[in-house]
């Protein structure tokens, strides 16, 4: 049986439901959170863990995410060890002149955002990380990026955040929302009907389906990634690692359709090394395919030719809730009071996590944020249209 009602309904129990409930706490609001699988289930439990800084557009994008890096240091000491967060600190991987080019400008852009970042030489990146082989020539390096347990992090996120009251239910999917003058008044679930005057829309890629219950229109699609997962080894990776490939692919959708999607690399505390990832458009088929996982094999092993000798145990998929501008969609949203979105986090909802769930509990109970939410706002994918 459903509860009747909540102050604060959170549709999804993914990295960013599972923040905001945690952040709402932090304000003495217990919410409800309606998850209609289990916590973890959608992208939040099938990625990678990287709270890398380098891999964001500069400006906005960096910043917030800069804002969100911060916030990790304090939450290891309310959330525990057990997120196993680390601060080895990030490599973007550099293999051509061309490469090395374009990142000498994208380092200019994200210093004047505010990140340190500082250009070194290849022998100097295998000094770093000797893993490493000859193929690569240059390397950015960020003393800031990190990596989590994003399962972990979700999870500890929740207990926090029902050990100081939240709600949350589980296996039940939300299926309408009620609206009267301009308002949220309710959502249905098979259950029942439960009165909430402010819903949160933390539904992840499936953001757009939980929008049109509100009668809106939200342009999040899912973007699916495929992931290789090899045996647990000895500490092999130092850093955290993406090639500049992959920033390029990131916010440049039809190189990563014509397979030039770059890699990511992180070594795990178990020792398992999680190899990403692709970037397809394919709906919402979360399968790996065979053509995928070569892909990223074919691509990694020039550069750590480590990895030829370590089997992979299983691959995984998971869908990026992607948005047409590579911002996530945060905020009120305009004529329809207590609607809020906060979902559309693309490849970066496990290093946002921590800003955005403070800022869209600040939003709710105290009217005002740290960061603004202007540019994050619903509205701005249709002001274009008109
Ligand atoms: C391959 C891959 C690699 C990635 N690597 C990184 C990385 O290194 N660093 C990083 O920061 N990010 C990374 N990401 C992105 C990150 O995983 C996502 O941005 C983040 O998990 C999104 O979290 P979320 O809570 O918005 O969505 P989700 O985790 O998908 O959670 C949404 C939840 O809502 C539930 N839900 C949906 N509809 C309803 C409904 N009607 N009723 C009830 N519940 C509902 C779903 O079941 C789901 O559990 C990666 C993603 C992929 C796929």
């Amino acid at each position: 049986m459903s509860p009747p009602k909540a102050d604060v309904l959170i549709i999804g129990a993914g990295v960013i439901g599972a923040s905001i409930a945690f952040h709402l706490t932090r304000h003495g609001i217990k919410p409800l959170l309606i998850e209609k699988s289990s916590p973890a289930a959608g992208s939040s439990g099938a990625c990678d863990g990287l709270v890398f800084l380098q891999s964001k557009k500069p400006g906005l994008h960096l910043k917030l995410a800069m804002e969100s890096r911060r916030r990790f240091d304090g939450l290891i000491d309310v959330l525990g060890d057990g997120i196993e967060f680390k601060n080895p600190g990030g490599m973007c991987l550099i293999e051509s002149d061309a490469e090395l080019a374009a990142m000498r400008l994208f380092i200019e852009e994200q210093r004047r955002t505010g990140l340190g970042v500082e250009l070194i030489e290849g022998d100097e990146a295998r000094r770093r990380e000797p893993c490493l082989s000859q193929r690569v020539i240059a390397a950015t390096f960020s003393a800031l990026d990190s990596q989590v347990n994003p399962y972990a992090l979700t999870f500890a996120f929740l207990r926090t955040a029902k050990s100081a009251g939240a709600r949350i239910l589980m296996g039940e999917a939300v299926k309408g929302i009620e609206r009267a003058a301009g308002k949220t008044i309710a959502v249905f679930t098979d259950n029942g009907r439960i009165s909430a005057p402010v819903v949160v829309n933390a539904a992840g890629a499936l953001a757009a389906d939980v929008g049109r219950m509100a009668g809106l229109e939200v342009p999040i699609t899912p973007r699916r990634g495929q992931i290789l997962v090899t045996a647990a080894v000895p500490p092999l990776i130092r850093h955290c690692l993406i090639s500049a490939q992959y920033v390029a692919a990131k916010f440049k959708p039809e190189l990563a359709e014509r397979g030039g999607m770059g890699f990511s690399l992180e070594q795990a505390d178990s020792g398992n090394i999680l190899i990403g990832s692709t970037r397809e458009f394919v709906g919402f088929d979360r399968r790996t395919t065979f053509a995928g996982i070569r892909t990223i094999a074919s691509r990694i092993v020039p550069v750590i030719p480590a990895l030829q000798r370590i089997p992979v145990i299983r691959t995984f998929g998971g869908l990026r809730p992607y948005t047409p501008d590579g911002l996530p969609i945060l905020g009120k949203v305009a004529g329809l009071d207590g609607f809020i979105m906060a979902a559309g986090h693309e490849g970066d909802g496990i290093a946002l996590s921590a800003i955005t769930g403070e800022l869209i509990a600040d939003l709710i109970a105290i009217g005002r944020t740290r960061f603004p939410l202007d540019a994050f706002r619903l509205e701005r994918f249709h002001e274009g249209a008109a």
